[in-house]
């Protein structure tokens, strides 16, 4: 089954980009809530502020000069560009995505499962337990290409249509 090899791919350099290491850390002095200061060293790349630092251990650190603010907005920054990669390449293989989900849907391997999960059924909708199923519905898209009987529901088409949002009741 070569189907569905695209979205794979497409994430693994963003992940690559936003697996910080944090090489560079900084002794930072980070104000927090109730008023009392406390010392990270904080990943000048990606914001992370690691574990707390004992302040006997920052103080002889510091030798008696202060140290820099913690950048709190530097971490929901690093968040932030690491989402809108994703968006922009979900949008880039948004349509290489939908046709190779056509493809599949129009495959041997598909109309097996298909008609294996009506069969199972008895032909019967498993949603409204009323009309006859024509159709399979996927409960998850985890295992898609390579689904498990459990992953699909036996569904007529008005009922199929009512799921996917397309008529109202
Ligand atoms: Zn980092
Ligand atoms: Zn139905
Ligand atoms: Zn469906």
């Amino acid at each position: 089954m070569p189907a569905f090899t695209i979205k794979r791919g497409a994430y693994a350099a963003i992940e690559a980009e936003f697996a910080c290491a944090h090489t560079t850390r900084e002794l930072r002095l980070r104000i927090i809530e109730d008023g009392r200061p406390a010392f990270y060293r904080q990943c000048t790349r990606c914001g992370n502020a690691g574990r707390a630092i004992g302040r006997g251990e920052a103080r002889s650190e510091l030798k008696g000069s202060e140290a820099p603010d913690f950048d709190t907005e530097l971490e929901p920054r690093w968040y932030a560009r690491k989402h809108a990669a994703y968006v922009a390449t979900y949008h880039g293989i948004k349509p290489a995505l939908e046709a190779e989900y056509q493809a599949y849907l129009s495959s041997q391997p598909w109309y097996f499962k298909r008609d294996a999960a009506i069969q199972n059924a008895n032909g019967v909708c498993e949603c409204c337990e009323y009309f006859p199923a024509t159709q399979a519905h996927h409960i998850t898209y985890e295992r898609i290409g390579h689904e498990l009987p459990s992953d699909l529901m036996a569904i007529c088409s008005f009922c199929h249509e009512l799921i996917h949002g397309k008529h109202a009741l």
